[in-house]
């Protein structure tokens, strides 16, 4: 089988390592391909091939860079389906999950396209008589983006295109559990005909990540990931002066009150929940039911979660597919049972699912555990897969109190009908992204992907202004030309 190259100075070429894994479909457990451990060598080809392209793209008129982003928009689009199956293959996700994934990404490059209107500078004359101050945006560098596995296809657009329209180029080095996306959508960045070394991808695991943030070429660094590795990620590369910014795990909760639309309720945060197996950085795991709201919401989410059709992605009507491989699964599994162990209500149990026709495939059926003790350690693990924990409290002021003890802070949601309850959650809720009658609060490409706590690191977020802040170095001129000179006109 033939090992996957990498994209380096406008050429694909085999990756200098030794060393390869099996890109395996979660659900079939087919060997799709052999991914390389890329090393320092291949980083530094990338970073060398990046810097030598640096000064042509960087004196590229924005509006003629911004002009590959439209090529590229057309190709995706006309590639989508295609680019979908190929995330659903190595993912585990529904096709219709992968295809929502993709047309997030093509709002990224829509959005970038828009760089020589949001990157302008500022101007303020006479600051003193004859001094005029002008700030400019200008390019960082090299950039380089290290990827996660839960999406493959749209994660890198949170940084590639505002990177490339800010006249920056770039190195990605995707998820080494599903790296057969970006071979496609770097097939599609061939076609469009960047300027040799602009993109580069490098295959690999933690070695070209290492490599990556010690690279003295590389200058800004994003990344998406577990928090661990994100507080790993965010120091090393700070230690090195690099820009970075850092995006970790999550433990998302919803909280449902009383007056909330039940059946909204229920189905929203089972797509939540479900959705993507739990795979998604999004993704609810913690459900807090306030009051009378407790028997509805708990009956309603149990019915969802059995009900829920599980198997292969890229089967009509399938609602959840696998996880991603059998380390997750098993990790899924023990962590729902330490759930039970520390007094949780095992209500729906999804483990030791087998799909018929697809029993290689690392499945995990919807699961609820109810009652979540509150310190329980179940309660504040990141579990990434299709699990929903419920707990009960009596006041909103309750729920908000015990959502803030996280110390994760990636999204927090509320259904109800109040305003006055959606306005007091907003303001209080300690979480970057907020859901008011949403499971999902993902940001659209024109606002920043937000992030608090140890959901991020850093400062800037990517998507919208914050991608073009990021992408972009400020320079303040200060000039004086004295009234007497223009005189001599
Ligand atoms: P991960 O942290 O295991 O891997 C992410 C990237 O880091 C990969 O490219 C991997 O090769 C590299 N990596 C892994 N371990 C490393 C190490 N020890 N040293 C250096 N590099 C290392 O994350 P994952 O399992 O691919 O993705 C799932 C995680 O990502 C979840 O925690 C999820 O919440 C999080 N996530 C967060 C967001 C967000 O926006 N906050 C979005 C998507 C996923």
């Amino acid at each position: 089988m033939n090992i996957l190259p990498n994209f380096i100075n406008g050429v694909w070429q085999p990756a200098s390592a030794d060393q390869s894994q099996p890109v395996v479909n979660p659900a079939t457990g087919e060997t799709l391909a052999l991914v390389p451990f890329s090393g320092p060598a291949d980083v530094a080809a990338a970073a060398q091939a990046a810097a030598r392209a640096l000064p042509a793209w960087r004196r590229t008129p924005a509006q003629d860079r911004i002009q590959f982003l439209f090529r590229l928009k057309t190709l995706l689009e006309g590639h989508l389906d295609e680019i979908a199956r190929t995330i659903t293959m190595e993912c585990g996700k529904t096709l219709d999950e992968a295809r929502g994934e993709m047309r997030r990404a093509i709002e990224n490059v829509e959005v970038a396209c828009g760089i020589p209107m949001l990157s302008k500078g500022e101007i303020a004359e006479d600051i003193a008589p004859g001094v005029d101050e002008i700030l400019l945006r200008q390019p960082v560098g090299v950039c380089a983006t290290i990827a996660p596995f839960n999406f493959p296809g749209m994660i890198p657009f949170w940084y590639l295109p505002y990177a490339l329209a800010c006249g920056n180029t770039y190195i990605l080095k995707p998820s080494e559990k599903v790296p057969l996306t970006m071979q496609q959508i770097f097939s599609l960045l061939e076609e469009i005909n960047l300027p040799a070394g602009v993109v580069n991808l490098v295959n690999g695991g933690r070695e070209a990540v290492d490599a990556i943030l010690d690279h003295p070429a590389i200058r800004a660094i994003t990344f998406v990931g577990s928090s661990a590795v994100a507080r790993y990620i965010y120091q090393r590369a700070a230690e090195n002066g690099k820009r970075v910014q850092a995006q970790g795990g999550a433990k998302n909760p919803v909280v449902i009150l009383p007056d909330a639309d039940m059946e909204m309720a229920v189905r929203i945060t089972a797509d939540s929940a479900f959705g993507c197996a739990g795979q998604r950085c999004l993704a609810t795991s913690l459900a807090l039911t306030v009051g009378e709201a407790r028997q509805t919401f708990t009956e309603g989410i149990c019915d969802a979660a059995a009900s829920r059709r599980v198997g292969y992605g890229l089967e009509e009507g399938v609602q959840m597919g696998a996880v991603i491989n059998p380390a997750s699964k098993s990790r899924i599994e023990s962590l729902i049972a330490r759930g039970a162990a520390e007094g949780a209500g095992l209500a729906v149990d999804g483990r030791n699912t087998v799909i018929p026709g697809y029993e290689k495939g690392t499945f995990v059926r919807p699961t609820v555990l109810l009652d979540l003790p509150p310190e329980s350690e179940i309660a504040r693990t990141e579990i990434f897969g299709p699990v929903l924990g419920v707990m009960h409290v009596d006041s909103l002021d309750e729920a908000i109190a015990l959502l803030n003890r996280s110390p994760y802070g990636n999204q927090a949601s509320l259904f109800t009908a109040s305003g006055a309850a959606a306005r007091k959650f907003r303001y209080e809720a300690e979480a970057g992204n907020i859901g008011i009658n949403i499971g999902v609060a993902a940001p659209m490409a024109f606002f920043p992907f937000s992030g608090w706590k140890d959901s991020f690191f850093g400062d800037l977020h990517g998507q919208g202004i914050d991608a073009v802040e990021f992408f972009t170095q400020k320079k303040v001129v200060v000039e004086r030309w004295p009234k007497e000179w223009s005189r001599k006109f």
